[in-house]
């Protein structure tokens, strides 16, 4: 039932005087008035127009609001490319150890080793899982780590006395993608995919030239599908001397099993909020660390955590370092980047190891499979009876028949208690629902998702199209609904 009161703003709610703490009277002398203390003219004129309330209502409020949101830890959250598997507690009470939320980036090297010490280690797991030795764990996100890596390329080219103009990108991409390269001042070239869902080869040699700087690619791409051809592509762009940028949001398909530093790319990123089990959502903080080739760690941003001796005699106990890169392209985030989600990453990759990371990976890829097996008879696939770690359905047949869109499937399955998938997006498939589960789900879940769905699929058109019938609003103009939030008026209720 819905707490009609918690639904109302904090401004709303507010009465004057209404206080969550009150301060006792102060007992000593107050030698100096406010305005002594500050210049009058940095005081406000009037007081601001906060709400006003006691501390049950802010809990009361906060409280109720948050059970009115869908999350990992509360519902099966399928939402495609996103990789929203479970983040371990133990995550969490790490990263809130006193000893690490307790340091300040100003602290000297000698004061700070341990932390040191975990991003030497977070720098060389990283470097290990993509199969590229350099490291910078700076970048704040997965596109901003893109936006880093073409920068260090655009540095690159120019040492070697070249400007570069292009980058070529598949028309499957996620929309960072071209993004990132026209932020960073190239030209984006769309690359076609084949029938198969893979990069069309002939396409991609009929673009490549020697004005093309970075090919983008996401393997497994956002089909779900591996590039198989992936070693012949990487040479067909490094004939033309440019270089191969990996997405990498789906290393959940592939971490411990194939290292893209081996399939031929040059730059990758990780979202450690995706693969490596640290919170992501609601705009919150990420890492995007990026992975690079020798040739190229000359241009990372700065700074590199890098270790000195190894205990020997005459080497100072300060054994890790800050060192700047030679030909650095500059800071792109303050002091480290994201500490307290890369720490979190460190901590999920040591309780799981090398053979933990395969697992993990293998668990994913199976559990895709069997949720795409349950599910292959009820609605279109249209690419492949087998996928990576998530795999794209289409309603096009649905809609064409019975007039039932991805966006009512989408709705419906939040009233049967799922978070929706991902929908729209690849762009290639038309009405799509893109499905990643997660190796953190167990059969029970996945079985009982796939019934759903298929119970759906089978309830009426019209019923579809006005759902979602158990939430707050149903269907809100989502783009009015971000770019001119009601943030003072109460929300509107629904009268039943
Ligand atoms: C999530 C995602 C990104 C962007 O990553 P952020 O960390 O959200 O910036 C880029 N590409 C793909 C395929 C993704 O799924």
């Amino acid at each position: 039932m819905q707490n009609c009161q918690a639904l109302e703003t904090l401004f709303v709610q507010s009465k004057p005087g209404n206080r969550a703490v009150r301060f006792p009277v102060c007992d000593v002398p107050v030698d100096k008035p406010l305005d002594a203390l500050f210049p009058s003219e940095h005081l406000a004129a009037t007081d601001l127009p906060l709400p006003e309330l006691a501390e049950i209502d802010i809990v009361r409020h906060f409280t109720n609001l948050a059970m009115l949101n869908m999350s990992v830890d509360t519902h099966f959250y399928p939402l495609g490319s996103c990789t929203m598997k479970y983040n371990p507690k133990r995550n969490e009470a790490f990263s809130s150890s006193p000893r690490l939320l307790g340091l300040h980036p100003y602290q000297p090297e000698s004061a700070v080793q341990g932390q040191l010490e975990i991003f030497y280690e977070l720098q060389q797991m990283l470097a290990e899982i993509a199969g590229l030795p350099a490291v910078s764990l700076q970048p704040a996100a997965g596109a901003h780590g893109e936006l880093t890596a073409l920068f260090v390329a655009e540095r690159y080219f120019a040492d070697h006395g070249e400007k570069r103009t292009t980058v070529l990108i598949p028309d499957g991409a996620h929309g960072t993608n071209p993004a990132t390269a026209a932020f960073a001042g190239f030209k984006t070239v769309e690359i076609k995919s084949d029938a198969d869902g893979l990069v069309d080869q002939a396409d991609l040699a009929s673009k490549l030239n020697d004005q093309t700087a970075v090919f983008m690619t996401t393997n497994p791409n956002t089909l779900g599908i591996f590039e198989t051809n992936i070693r012949q592509i990487c040479d067909a762009v490094h004939a033309v001397g440019a270089l191969v940028y990996l997405d990498g949001a789906n290393m959940n398909a592939i971490a411990g099993i194939t290292r893209p530093g081996d399939f031929g790319v040059d730059m990758m990123h990780y979202n450690v909020h995706k693969t490596f089990s640290t919170p992501h959502g609601a705009g919150g903080p990420g890492a995007g660390p990026i992975a690079v080739r020798d040739f190229l760690s000359p241009y990372l941003p700065t700074p590199i955590v890098v270790k000195q001796g190894d205990g020997d005699r005459g080497v100072p106990a300060k054994l890790y370092r800050l060192e700047t890169p030679p030909k650095t392209i500059g800071k792109v985030r303050t002091f480290f980047g994201s500490t307290a989600i890369l720490n979190r990453a460190w901590f999920y990759l040591r309780t799981l190891g090398a053979d933990g990371i395969r697992r993990m990976t293998e668990n994913a890829v199976l559990n895709a499979n069997y949720l795409l097996s349950l599910l292959k008879d009820a609605i279109d696939v249209p690419y492949g009876d087998r996928c990576m770690h998530e795999f794209v359905a289409s309603a096009a047949m649905l809609k064409a028949e019975r007039g039932i869109t991805a966006m009512d499937i989408a709705k419906r399955l939040l009233d049967y208690g799922f978070h929706a998938p991902t929908v729209y997006f690849p762009l290639l498939v038309k009405e799509a629902m893109m499905i990643e589960p997660t190796e953190t789900e167990n059969k029970r879940t996945l079985d009982l998702f796939a019934e759903s769905l298929k119970k759906i699929l089978a309830e009426e058109t019209q019923l579809l199209h006005d759902t979602p019938h158990s939430t707050i609003t149903s269907r809100p103009d989502e783009v009015r609904a971000a770019k001119k939030p009601l943030l003072v008026a109460p929300l509107p209720l629904e009268e039943d």
